[in-house]
């Protein structure tokens, strides 16, 4: 994979993650590619957008919100994957469609606040840490009941699935239990289903793990570097 073939490395990872899901017995269209542009200039996005790219992921608020702006065009669509701030909640509330980190309830009611300010509804995701670190965003496990019944009652923020992010290894097998125990927690959790609360998505899977996840059930895996190119920070 070439670093500035931005067209064809999307095209390439179309392609592995056909296969990947084709030889596990799924559907490719139930995975969608979210491709994570943080720290990357908007050309590349409308590069990307250019060759059919329509899902974009970012992890920095303010870093989105310019993005968005920048971009602004209605088909795009924008996720947030970093960390939560509630007092920059209101920068990408007006346009962000899917918010894949949310590990506390508290974020939830200032997203339902600020998306109704704007009358839209955001999608979000819980991010669960399943691998332990303590620098890794995301809920224990344990507490992701009590947020699902907490999200029940919104209008302006539907909650449709979890997140998670695996520990950084070299030979992504070694990850595949975390994935796994997301996919339990998915499993487990139906039961929280009910008004706003519909557990429907799994992201999970980077540029390293990303063949591990299709295999254990992710329908959105985030790939930065592989389309974009090595990122020397972020
Ligand atoms: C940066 C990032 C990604 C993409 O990572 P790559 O290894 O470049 O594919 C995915 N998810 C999150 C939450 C990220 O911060």
């Amino acid at each position: 994979m070439s670093e500035r073939d931005i067209a064809g490395n999307l095209t390439a990872i179309q392609q592995k993650i056909n296969q990947v899901a084709e030889r596990a017995g799924r559907n490719p269209d139930d995975i969608t590619l979210v491709a994570v542009s943080k720290t990357k200039p908007t050309a590349d996005i409308l590069e990307a957008i250019e060759a059919g790219q329509l899902h974009f992921g970012e992890n920095r608020m303010q870093e989105l919100e310019s993005k968005m702006k920048e971009t602004d065009m209605p088909d795009v669509v924008w996720h947030f994957i970093g960390n939560l701030q509630t007092n920059k909640i209101k920068y990408i509330a007006d346009r962000v469609n899917w918010i894949h980190s949310v590990e506390k309830a508290k974020y939830l009611k200032e997203i339902d606040k600020r998306a109704g300010n704007a009358n839209r509804v955001v999608t979000a995701l819980i991010q669960v840490n399943i691998s332990g670190e303590k620098q890794k965003g995301g809920c224990a496990p344990e507490d992701l009941a009590e947020i699902l019944k907490a999200a029940q009652n919104y209008e302006h923020v539907q909650v449709r699935g979890l997140m998670g992010m695996a520990a950084f290894v070299e030979d992504p097998e070694q990850v595949r239990p975390e994935f796994k125990l997301l996919k339990e927690l998915f499993d487990s959790h139906q039961q929280y289903n009910g008004g706003s609360v519909n557990l429907k998505h799994l992201s999970m899977g980077m540029t390293n793990d990303m063949e591990v996840a299709i295999q254990e059930g992710a329908t959105m895996v985030r790939i930065g570097s592989a389309i974009f190119g090595e990122r020397n920070y972020g």
